[in-house]
């Protein structure tokens, strides 16, 4: 887990209950974060949800309507843009047209005065890190998209910020190299030790490369944490659907003790049993969330009395060849999926279309969350 660690290290970016408001409308509604040194931090949520807003606060583009950032232990709530130890690279990597690859990194590095030949060394290091020292020359028309993503990334690392703020910076891949890519920045950003706040709406990005993961909703963060624990512990049924796919069984909460908790679930037409306590009022609805790939499906009723079970009828099979996934239609009528892995080559499937099967998960899978 490699967020585990950043109890240990030092805060360097503090976002102290701040709010924008563009007219009456609240982009960004009383957040606090901190962000620690080193960190590879991703702010997440759909489109409009003010992740942008936030990211552009941190660079300078935007004042806050109330509230404070600090960064480095600094005031920056109304310093501008150049005067922070920070810098942006833009979803549109707005490169110089007319410039080489090697004009384009050095021209930060020239406009803040330093000398020629620490330029040239600063530009040659930058670009072997990005693995371009071969097309220094080449004009930004005659790279790949890829490749132009790597220039503005040199360029916008040029200057050693101790913050780089990315704004959605693979959303002109396509998804096979935007897949690479992802690696690639991860490597490269452990190499520097510098942090980085990304904003992507992608959820799988955000779980491939983060160390801590904020979800934001209507200008609000529900939920900060590493991409483990947001998967495993969503805190909201918002988060659950949110940050990967997830059964949600909706019921009165009957019983509530440490370590045994019980939904009435007309969906299963049992009760569910979960293993751990929630803390809510007896009879107010819960949502129990369980992930496709805990559940398991047989046609003989499971002998483990730790399993939640119930009974229905396979749908559809959907082969994404590591893994299926079965939609099973329960006898109430609601639809389950189910995420098997495909284990063998075998050319006869266990399970086929309309067959009759027992659906069935363990209590510890369960995550009950009241909204
Ligand atoms: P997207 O992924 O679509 O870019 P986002 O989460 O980055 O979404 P923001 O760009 O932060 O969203 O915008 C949040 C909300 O604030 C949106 O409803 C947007 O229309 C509004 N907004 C952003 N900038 C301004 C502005 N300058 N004036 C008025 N409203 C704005």
């Amino acid at each position: 887990e490699k967020g585990e660690a950043s109890d240990l290290l030092k805060p360097l970016i503090q976002i102290e209950g701040v709010t924008k408001s563009f007219g009456d409308f609240v982009a960004v509604n009383n957040v606090s974060l901190t962000i620690y040194q080193g960190e590879l931090f991703s702010l997440l949520g759909g489109s409009g949800c003010g992740k942008t807003t936030l990211l552009r606060m941190l660079a300078g583009f935007e004042t806050p309507t109330s509230g404070r950032i600090l960064i480095d232990g600094q005031d920056m709530t109304r310093v501008p843009p150049y005067e922070r130890p920070v810098n942006m690279m833009f979803q549109s990597y707005a490169l110089f047209p007319h410039m080489t690859v090697e004009q384009n990194v050095a021209f930060g590095l020239k406009q803040d005065g330093l000398p020629r030949d620490q330029v040239r060394q600063r530009v040659a290091e930058m670009l072997d890190l990005v693995e371009l020292g071969h097309l220094g020359r080449r004009k930004p028309h005659e790279l790949s998209g890829g490749q132009r993503q790597r220039v503005a990334l040199a360029r916008a690392l040029a200057k050693r910020p101790k913050v780089l703020l990315l704004d959605e910076p693979l959303g002109a891949l396509d998804k096979k190299l935007r897949e690479r890519t992802q690696l690639e920045l991860v490597n490269i950003q452990e190499n520097l030790g510098i942090t980085f706040v990304v904003v992507t709406h992608d959820q799988e990005e955000a779980m491939t490369m983060s160390t801590r993961v904020a979800i934001m909703n209507q200008g609000r963060i529900l939920q900060v944490d590493t991409p483990h624990a947001m998967y495993e512990y969503p805190n909201t049924r918002f988060v659950a659907e949110f940050f990967g796919s997830v059964n949600i069984f909706e019921g009165p909460l009957l019983e509530d003790e440490p370590g045994h908790v019980v939904i009435g679930c007309p969906d299963l037409s049992v009760p569910i049993y979960v293993g751990h306590g929630i803390s809510s009022r007896e009879g107010a609805t819960v949502y129990a969330a369980v992930r496709p790939e805990k559940i398991a499906l047989s046609k003989e009723p499971p002998a483990d009395a730790t399993y939640n079970t119930a009974t229905g009828v396979v749908e559809d099979i959907v082969y994404l060849g590591g893994e299926s996934t079965y939609l099973v239609r329960l006898d109430s009528g609601r639809l389950v999926r189910v995420d098997l892995q495909n284990q063998t080559r075998s050319s006869e499937p266990e399970l086929t279309w309309h067959d009759r099967v027992h659906v069935s998960w363990e209590h510890s899978n369960v995550v009950v969350v009241t909204s």
